[in-house]
């Protein structure tokens, strides 16, 4: 179902009103300082728009997992300053939310303010509609723009635009919704998805949505090993999960030809012993098979999306797979696809690379549970279009 967007509100539903807007505003810190600040780069968009339309735009996230109430390690005031020099405008922050309606009524139109972390209120993740009612008195329209949280039923995704109306989708939630949803509706063909990572029983969901939809399914990444001790093959010390074993089997048999595995890996007796590394074939054929296998499969397709790195990509020299995919994804971009990834280690594995890629997602597990086919309840809880 669509939703509606903030697109679609008229100036009159802006102008000098309280735009209360859920962002992911969950970034790295160290020191108190933001030591990456792609998510609030990607939050900008929305909240420019809303200023510019003469808005007064109160933001709300979460920051990490503070364990039963405030903890300053969390506290969302350390982001302000970063905040402050991406918009050029001061930040007025909100300690409590319940305490924050007289700032948010003083704050002129285009001014910004930041409420302290959602999870600070145990309410929160329980979606305490109490806590809702508070965070709703905050704005007089609500606008979801945190793609990454979507997937949670919280206070402040999902209670709370029942609570405040209009309940939009900002300009982020949008393009998550239109290029991921793509993928399950209408993708080009040929259509390619390449799936790793460490676990099949993480993906197994994500494995059969995409089945069907598919042309190909490359599987790379210690998940594969899985699948190639359901082929009866020898795969060492590698990470297997044995009681999927069967499952593997089973999609094996009943995919067709559209599971297609590595040929080769590099090997080595221990993570700690990489400089012994091997280039070894899974079945005989010349080593340097599985990379160019891949590639050659990504470029002929038209819509590739790709989650979970093809091995252990934090170490050399067993980043090599995962590179190879991430430089194939681009190539097939330049020849016309709509190349996608998604998930948190993966969208890590093509940092610098994202103008290259149609969309770059910014919601790990969310990004996942959409295509799995399940509705995401911080979207679902948004109006119609
Ligand atoms: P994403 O976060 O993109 O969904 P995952 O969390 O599923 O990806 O998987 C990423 C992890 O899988 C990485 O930490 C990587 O080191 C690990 N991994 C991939 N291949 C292997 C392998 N062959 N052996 C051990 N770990 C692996
Ligand atoms: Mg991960």
């Amino acid at each position: 179902m669509k939703k509606r967007s903030l697109r679609d509100l008229p100036p009159q539903a802006l102008d000098g009103k309280r735009a209360l807007v859920r962002v992911d505003f969950n970034v790295p810190l160290k020191n108190g300082k933001v030591t990456d600040d792609t998510r609030l780069r990607a939050s900008m968009p929305t909240i420019r728009y809303l200023r510019e339309k003469g808005a007064r735009v109160v933001l709300l996230s979460h920051l990490g997992r503070p364990k039963g109430g405030s903890d300053p390690q969390f506290s969302l005031k350390q982001i302000v300053p970063d905040l402050e020099r991406l918009l050029g405008a001061p930040v007025e922050f909100i300690p409590d939310p319940a305490t924050g309606m007289t700032v948010t009524r003083r704050l002129p139109r285009g001014g910004v303010a930041l409420v302290e972390n959602t999870r600070f209120w145990p309410g929160e993740e329980k979606n305490d509609p109490e806590l809702a009612r508070t965070f709703a008195a905050l704005g007089d329209l609500y606008v979801n723009d945190a793609f990454g949280s979507a997937h949670r039923a919280h206070s402040s995704t999902e209670a709370v635009a029942h609570l405040l109306k209009p309940a939009v989708a900002g300009f982020l939630l949008e393009k998550e919704l239109q290029y991921l949803g793509n993928l399950l509706r209408d993708p080009k063909h040929p259509f390619v998805a390449v799936l790793g990572g460490a676990k099949i029983s993480g993906k197994i969901d994500v494995i059969r949505s995409l089945l069907p939809r598919v042309d190909e399914l490359l599987i790379g990444g210690a998940m594969a090993c899985t699948f190639f001790r359901a082929m009866g093959l020898e795969v060492g010390g590698s990470l297997v999960e044995p009681d999927r074993i069967e499952l593997a089997k089973e999609l094996l048999a009943t995919s067709g030809k559209k599971l297609i595995l590595p040929r080769g890996a590099v090997i080595a007796p221990s993570l700690e012993r990489a400089s012994e590394h091997r280039s070894v074939s899974i079945d005989a054929i010349p080593k340097g098979w599985a990379v160019f296998d891949f590639r050659a499969r990504l470029l002929r397709a038209k819509t590739v999306f790709w989650n979970g790195p093809m091995g252990v990509f934090e170490t050399p020299p067993f980043d090599a797979g995962t590179r190879a995919i991430a430089t194939a994804l681009v190539e097939a971009g330049k020849k016309g696809a709509v190349t996608v990834v998604g998930g948190g280690d993966s969208v890590a594995a093509v940092a610098g690379m994202e103008e290259q890629l149609t969309h770059v997602s910014t919601g790990g597990g969310a990004s996942l549970e959409f295509l799995e086919g399940k509705e995401l309840p911080g979207v679902a809880a948004l109006e119609d279009a």
